[in-house]
């Protein structure tokens, strides 16, 4: 059986072909596909996957996306900024097409339900994955089911205490000051006037105000949906030392309230970095189509 997935980021989309496994999937094939418009992107995905018979296709999306089943533009990306995008069916488009259960999903429950099948959470029932880029998002796997409801989490836009030494005034563009306002890797340029990655003093203050925002986040997320493990991804999380300062903060909020091993001396194990690297997303897809054909299978 094959499963195709797709990883559709801001900038690029990418797209793969792997037979289906309960290990770690081997890619037979990939491409990517600049995430130009709609009309000109759409096509070549179909392009990409026409040479397979797949037996299911799922796919990791930015958003906001449409999840609800019951909903007349279920599989849209829906009030996206990205020119073109915006109400635009994705999964309707690739269905009249691909004969085939389609999964989809957001990028971030797609890379929090991959970790969970195969990466740093396997074998666990529950995870939550947050990524720290440009922005901020999260994703959550609860008693074996990713998160939907109302929308999808918009983990990224909780509101946190302010740092005592952090006057800026925030970046998102709807609260100013929320997490994503003031902990992304957008907040962090704005803040200092230079981008993460050319901020060389793992000391700097900037370093500090950050940790203790993700610090907070990862609190809230741990009392609210009590996960077993966090994984914190993205591109500011590539800077390693970030992960003892959110960990010895998340202790010190925490201050012994929850009495749990993997937030004492475990935390290491606890709060960590992803494992399946730069292919998460399209390992996220392969998972959204898996699930896809077992739910079509249960049916
Ligand atoms: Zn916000």
């Amino acid at each position: 059986m094959l499963i195709g997935g797709i990883d559709a980021g801001g900038t690029s989309i990418n797209c793969a072909v792997t037979k289906y496994s309960d290990k770690k999937p081997d890619i037979i094939q990939r491409t990517n596909i600049e995430t130009s418009t709609p009309d000109e992107s759409l096509p070549q995905i179909l392009e990409f996957f026409k040479p397979y018979k797949i037996d299911a296709l799922g796919i990791s999306c930015f958003g906001p996306i449409d999840l609800d089943c019951d909903s007349s533009t279920y599989g849209f990306i829906t009030t996206t900024p990205k020119p073109g995008w915006r109400n635009c069916d994705f999964v309707g488009y690739l269905r009249n097409e691909i004969d085939a259960p389609i999964g989809f999903d957001t990028d971030v429950n797609g890379a929090a339900l991959a970790e969970i099948k195969w990466g740093i959470a396997k074998g666990l029932k529950s995870c939550l994955y947050l990524t720290v880029g440009t922005g901020i998002g999260g994703g959550a796997v609860v008693e074996g089911n990713l998160i939907h409801g109302l929308l999808h989490p918009e983990m990224g836009h909780i509101l946190v205490r302010r740092h005592n030494n952090d006057d800026f005034e925030g970046t998102c563009p709807n609260h100013g000051d929320c997490l994503e306002g003031l902990a992304s890797g957008l907040a962090i340029e704005k803040r200092t006037g230079i981008k993460g990655q050319n901020i060389k003093d793992e000391n700097d203050i900037a370093w500090e105000i950050v940790s203790s925002y993700l610090a907070q986040a990862v609190v809230s997320y741990t009392l609210i949906l009590s996960p077993q493990k966090i994984i914190l991804g993205g591109g500011v999380m590539k800077h390693n030392h970030l992960f003892p300062l959110i960990r010895s903060e998340v202790k010190k909020i925490l201050n012994s309230y929850l009495l749990k091993d993997e937030l004492l001396d475990g935390i290491n194990n606890y709060i960590v970095y992803p494992d399946l690297g730069a292919d998460a997303g399209l390992f996220g897809g392969f998972a959204l189509g898996i699930d896809a054909l077992g739910q079509v299978r249960k049916s």
